[in-house]
């Protein structure tokens, strides 16, 4: 009979693999554990936490010898915050773990190899530490009463202490420190979220990459914050403070920030740019956290599109409508859909912003609000009306859908419109690879394929893919 592991036995395990959540996995008396915080290469001491019948998930207890790819964490709280998986593995191996994560998917969800595509090296960070330009802090109460700003631990909302984030702004220490004090000094507590009483809940800090303008939103739990003078007080002098906010959020939910804004000082917004097109910030729009990797993927959407300024492109899932105006100096029209209405607002007022006025921007589901325009440009085209079907008519189409991937019916109607090229930008390669099978099997060949790091440290990875159709 074959040997089993049960709950609290201690095994030596080389890792040798990797699963999509960044646990290392190695094998233990022909037994497959699943092991968080270790590198393929580690030979480790681990404990079995919970055993199923052909696998189970092991605590790391002591590294037994080191892979050449293990590093030190820079954060010495990086096992227990549940923000990063990967800090323990060197960068280089961290890229290599992203790209085959990417090339994994596409052949098995979606029966798409190497030999059938181009495969481009991933784009790295220059430097994957301080990349992110905003951050959530909790704020809660030890258990001697003391006031703690930091991280929810992994899977849980207890607040580890943690003031200077590695993959965060620098200065974020400092402002954290003063709103403490802030708080310590004024007797303002802490949000508890079992008895929804105290006041602060978090502490949202924006930066503008590029302007170093900085945002300071504290949530809180009533409809003013008392002493806010004295918070201002502490942190205007702060170099490069450009807005000093409170948002209120009374409600028992997990949603970080409520709907109401006040300013306290300063602009209600900051400005950044991708490329050179310029964004206004408010505390509750979207904006990429990572805008220097951002225009790279943006970069790449461009080349793959090859617009020559002829062209009408649709951007659905638009947000905030980065991606319509990045490229809308070289189309000759863009339409974004996007189904949240304030983003749609947004986007509409950073076109006017930057004086781009060959775009159009839609409020709705995508699956909605494409297969009603195909209708009506087929109703022109019928008509007789070449003219003005074609001005909807996609050359190209960009899709930068939510982890969840594309509503297949919106895939269906964008397979009808029979665009040249698709762009597919991608937060999930799993999702990305279920939607290319279907793409595929419709015409549209998946040529080139680029993975791209946002997020550091992380097991997250982008990819932008070039569509062609295929002339049949
Ligand atoms: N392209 C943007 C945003 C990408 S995030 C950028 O690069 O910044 C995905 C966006 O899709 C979010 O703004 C989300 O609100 C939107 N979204 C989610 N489901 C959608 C749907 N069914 N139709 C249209 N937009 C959707």
């Amino acid at each position: 009979m074959m040997a089993s592991l049960k709950k609290g036995d201690c095994v030596t395990v080389a890792i040798e693999d990797i699963g999509d959540d960044g646990a290392g996995i190695g094998k233990a008396l022909g037994y497959t554990l699943f092991i968080k915080d270790t590198v393929i290469g580690d030979v480790v001491e681990a404990k079995v936490v919970k055993a199923k019948k052909s696998y189970g998930y092991a605590r790391l207890l002591r590294v037994v010898e080191p892979s050449a790819d293990r590093v030190e964490p820079r954060c010495p709280v990086a096992r227990q915050c549940g923000g990063c998986q990967l800090q323990e593995m060197a960068y280089p191996a961290q890229l290599r773990f992203k790209q085959d994560l990417v090339r994994n998917c596409l052949a098995r969800i979606g029966g798409l190899y190497e030999s059938d595509y181009e495969m481009y090296p991933i784009i790295g960070m220059d430097e994957p530490y301080h990349y992110r330009n905003k951050a959530q802090f909790p704020v809660g109460t030890d258990k001697s009463g003391r006031l703690v700003i930091g991280f929810y631990a992994g899977r849980t909302h207890y607040v580890v202490e943690c003031m200077d984030c590695c993959i965060g702004e620098p200065v974020n220490r400092k402002i954290l420190e003063s709103v403490r004090s802030f708080m310590e000094e004024n007797h303002i507590s802490s949000y508890d979220e079992e008895k929804h009483s105290g006041i602060v809940r978090h502490v949202l800090i924006r930066t503008g990459r590029h302007t170093k303008e900085i945002m300071v939103c504290i949530i809180i739990n009533l409809n003013k914050l008392p002493h806010s003078r004295r918070l201002v007080e502490k942190l205007a002098g702060i170099e490069h403070m450009a807005s000093i906010m409170v948002n209120v959020n009374t409600q028992k939910t997990n949603a970080i920030l409520g709907s109401h804004c006040e300013t306290l000082w300063g602009q209600p917004f900051i400005s950044d740019r991708i490329g050179s097109v310029w964004y206004q910030i408010s505390p509750l729009s979207f904006f990429q956290v990572n805008p220097i990797q951002t225009e790279k993927i943006y970069n790449k959407v461009l080349e793959f599109a090859q617009l020559t300024g002829a062209e009408t492109v649709w951007d659905l899932y638009c947000g905030i409508g980065t991606i319509s105006l990045f490229l809308a100096s070289r189309a000759r029209k863009v339409y974004g859909v996007e189904s949240v209405g304030q983003a749609v607002e947004d986007a509409r007022h950073n076109a006017a912003r930057n004086g781009i006025e060959n775009v159009e921007f839609f409020v709705g589901k995508a699956e909605d609000v494409v297969p009603a325009f195909y209708e009506e440009m087929l109703a022109r085209e019928n008509a007789g009306d070449a003219v003005a079907g074609q001005d909807i008519r996609p050359h190209v189409v960009v899709v930068d859908p939510p982890r969840k991937g594309c509503a297949e019916s919106l895939l269906a109607t964008i397979v009808q419109m029979a665009p040249e090229r698709i762009v597919y930008v991608s937060c999930n390669p799993a999702t990305l690879a279920r939607d290319l099978k279907y793409l595929a099997a419709a015409g549209y060949v998946a040529e080139k394929v680029q993975p791209v790091d946002q997020f550091g440290h992380t097991v997250h990875v982008e990819t932008v893919v070039g569509l062609q159709r295929k002339d049949t």
